[in-house]
């Protein structure tokens, strides 16, 4: 797909978004939410490899209202330059170190990207453009050892992971922004979401591939690979990726989803001179952050039952809670072809040296104000992410 450099483009007419972190499930999501459901012209940054990922953005080839550019959330010269050259009217973050298993392995670069470079785009958009909307991407992993359940918006803090930590310093800025500078600056907390272009590193992308791969194996009588997977017990709180992005449009445009939030310049009491201080207190009160999630918990075990029932396969737990738990094959298209008969086994090095037991959200208040609703329930969601490894096999 053709990239430019920042300073090359045209800026489109109209409304336009620049979407970070576009070659990503949610970036890619979100562009293509935008182009069918608004008329707003969307610019993308990725970053540049020498090897390109666009395989996320391959339909949007020949979009007239989609441009790509050479952008790097780490380099602030990158994000100026987006904002003088683009001068876009909102900014969706979704570029980030997103992995919370590397976030022990590369902490600094986990902050860099997930805190430093957001208040570099705060700074950028307050002084350059300050009626540009933000949006950076929050997570339930800011809950981290939760203390109840399920988790709304006045849960506290108690992240786990140094990608927790990152993702909680930066709710802390953009709130600090939107109060002090009156930027309308958001950051949901959106749960676990998932889809076929999740990062195959992911747990939900894993299993959908290794059940699609167990399933080849079992109908063509290979040899079975068993999937190897850490903490087994852990629950989430799993969405579609599809579903989330429309919450993130309703955040960044509050007033046009709540009834309730009035807009202070459409008001006719409006007080002209104490203009910017009644926009700083009107974004303070009125314009918040939410929970975007199913509200419903699975754990990691369910999650491969239900990706194998899809294959037709079934299996029964062994030694449950252990570290040598395993998944027996017990039923199937065909009788396995060896005696080997495990379909998923333990591999301690995929535990994490501090684990989020357990997420569920509690997204009535984005329900109620913004209208926001999932389409898409857990058992659809395994079976579209399955159904699309499946494909792929043939
Ligand atoms: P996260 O919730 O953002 O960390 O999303 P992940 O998909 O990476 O992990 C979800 C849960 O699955 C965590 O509690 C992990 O400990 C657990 N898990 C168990 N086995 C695995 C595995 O093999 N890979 C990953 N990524 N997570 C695993």
């Amino acid at each position: 797909m053709k990239i430019n450099n920042i300073q090359d483009i045209k800026r489109p007419d109209g409304i336009v978004v620049f979407v970070t972190g576009v070659t990503g499930q949610d970036g890619s999501h979100m562009v293509d939410y935008l182009l069918r459901d608004t008329n707003v012209s969307v610019v993308g940054g990725a970053r540049r490899l020498s090897v390109e990922n666009h395989i996320n953005l391959r339909h949007l080839e020949n979009e007239s209202r989609f441009q790509l550019v050479n952008f790097d959330l780490t380099d602030s010269h990158s994000i100026y330059k987006v904002i003088e050259y683009v001068k876009p009217d909102y900014f969706i973050n979704f570029a980030a170190q997103s992995f919370v298993a590397s976030s022990w392995d590369f902490a600094r670069q986990t902050w860099e990207c997930n805190s430093t470079a957001v208040l570099d785009c705060l700074e950028a958009i307050k002084r350059l453009r300050p009626t540009c909307r933000f949006y950076n991407a929050g997570s339930s992993e800011e809950f981290g050892n939760v203390s109840y359940e399920p988790q709304d918006e006045n849960h506290p803090a108690r992240p786990r992971s140094p990608y927790g930590a990152s993702k909680s310093a930066a709710r802390t800025i953009v709130k600090v922004y939107r109060e002090s500078y009156g930027l309308y600056a958001v950051q949901g907390w959106l749960f676990n979401h998932e889809g076929p272009r999740r990062g195959e590193e992911f747990v939900t992308r894993k299993i959908a591939k290794g059940a699609a791969k167990i399933f080849d194996s079992v109908v063509n009588q290979k040899p079975v690979v068993p999937i190897e997977l850490g903490n087994l017990s852990a629950l989430r709180d799993w969405s579609d990726a599809e579903d989330m992005v429309d919450g993130v449009w309703r955040m960044l445009n509050q007033e046009i989803y709540n009834e309730k939030i009035k807009n202070p310049y459409e008001n006719d009491d409006f007080d002209s001179e104490n203009l910017e201080k009644n926009r700083i207190n009107w974004l303070s009160k009125q314009i918040k952050d939410y929970v975007v999630s199913s509200d419903e918990k699975h754990s990691i075990r369910e999650f491969v039952d239900e990706a194998l029932k899809i294959c037709s396969i079934k299996g029964d737990w062994c030694d449950k809670g252990t570290q040598n738990e395993y998944l027996w094959y017990s039923s199937g298209p065909n009788p396995l072809p060896s005696n080997e008969c495990k379909l998923v086994v333990v591999n301690p090095k995929f535990y994490r040296p501090a684990e989020v037991e357990i997420l569920r959200g509690n997204s009535s208040k984005i329900r109620a104000d913004l209208g926001w609703k999932p389409k898409t329930n857990f058992s659809e969601l395994v079976e579209k992410m399955v159904e699309s490894e499946l494909k792929q096999l043939t």
